[in-house]
């Protein structure tokens, strides 16, 4: 326990991981048996997303001593999706800090789905949190550069920094969803006139596009993650991406909004904060232990990956991850 300068004492919650063959031992039976699971379907909205071989499965975990352990189609790449939108609004709360995004882009779950219309419209156009496409794309809207191929260059190099290696687009994914975005397009305008986007809601929503379109592996999610859950320092790389606070800020809002409308659910029964994409990745958090990526395209009515939704229950469990057990506990889903 430290006392800071007000007097005040402080504390914080976390604990350790177990030894390094335990982890990895628990990291394959998370795969093992998740791995049958049949159920769900691959996204298709994005046309080219639907082309993806739907058996594809990774496990992965970062811890935050840098230690990485994988099963599976760990270095398989795919199009980073709506996690993307997590690490975009770390970069902008480093960038312009907490009041200003909260006051912009909010923390609150919508209860609706991620691309509605509807809950712009019921919020006064504000868009609640940065989790559904309304708030990332304000929260896009918002990353200081004077043009667009600015804004873009700090998102890739963020997001790469984050990963600890260079992140590319997919251009086939980005080419397939700019012809189909109609709808964000639709919210950009929205926005625009509610005042919560300045910029050209045209050229937003193709930055938007694109970090959404950034390629990234299983095991690259598991670093990001461990970065948010080392207090912001890669812990593979050893640098600092951003500030602890801003850590803390964003794995709020991902506990709060980050797995579609399912969110409340999923901290009812996995107590980790996390946040999923249609591409089929989940990237989830345990402050001060380590990240979890896994990979599957096959989807939930939500949204959220099947199989890689039973991996990271199972690990909560075994590694200890959920923030709000104080002894180790079954989850319901590991009954079924
Ligand atoms: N680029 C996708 C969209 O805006 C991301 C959706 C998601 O992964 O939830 O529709």
């Amino acid at each position: 326990m430290d006392v800071d300068v007000a007097g005040v004492e402080q504390a914080v919650s976390t604990g350790s991981l177990p030894g390094w063959d335990r982890v990895d031992q628990l990291v394959v039976a998370a795969y093992d048996r998740s791995a049958a699971s049949e159920g769900g379907v691959v996204a298709d909205y994005i046309p080219a997303l639907s082309e993806v071989d739907p058996r594809l499965f990774a496990v992965c975990v970062a811890q935050t001593d840098g230690a990485v352990h994988s099963v599976g189609d760990a270095d398989v790449e795919f199009s980073i999706q709506s996690i993307s939108k997590a690490f975009v609004y770390a970069l902008v709360c480093e960038a312009l800090g907490h009041e200003a995004v909260r006051e912009r882009v909010g923390v609150d779950n919508t209860g609706l789905a991620f691309d509605s219309v509807m809950a712009i419209e019921l919020n006064g156009g504000h868009p609640r949190n940065p989790m559904v496409n309304a708030g990332a794309i304000a929260t896009t809207a918002m990353l200081p550069g004077r043009t667009a191929t600015e804004r873009w260059e700090r998102i890739r190099s963020g997001l790469s920094a984050f990963a600890g290696r260079d992140l590319e687009v997919d251009d086939e994914v980005y080419r397939s969803e700019t012809r189909t975005n109609q709808r964000n397009r639709a919210i950009a305008r929205l926005l625009e006139s509610y005042g919560r986007v300045e910029l050209d809601p045209l050229e937003v929503v193709d930055v938007y596009t694109r970090q959404c379109a950034l390629r990234v592996s299983a095991r690259d999610l598991a670093v990001m993650g461990a970065t948010l859950a080392d207090g912001g320092v890669n812990p593979v790389t050893g640098q600092r991406v951003v500030a602890e606070g801003v850590c803390r800020d964003t794995l709020a809002v991902m506990a709060s909004a980050g797995m579609y409308e399912r969110s409340g659910e999923w901290l009812f029964e996995i107590g980790m904060p996390a946040k999923s994409g249609v591409s089929g990745g989940i990237v989830a958090i345990s402050p001060g232990k380590g990240g979890i990526g896994t990979f599957s395209p096959r989807l939930d009515d939500a949204g959220n990956s099947v199989r890689g939704q039973r991996a990271i229950a199972y690990l909560s469990r075994a590694l200890g991850l959920n923030l709000f057990a104080s002894v180790p506990h079954v989850s319901p889903i590991d009954l079924h």
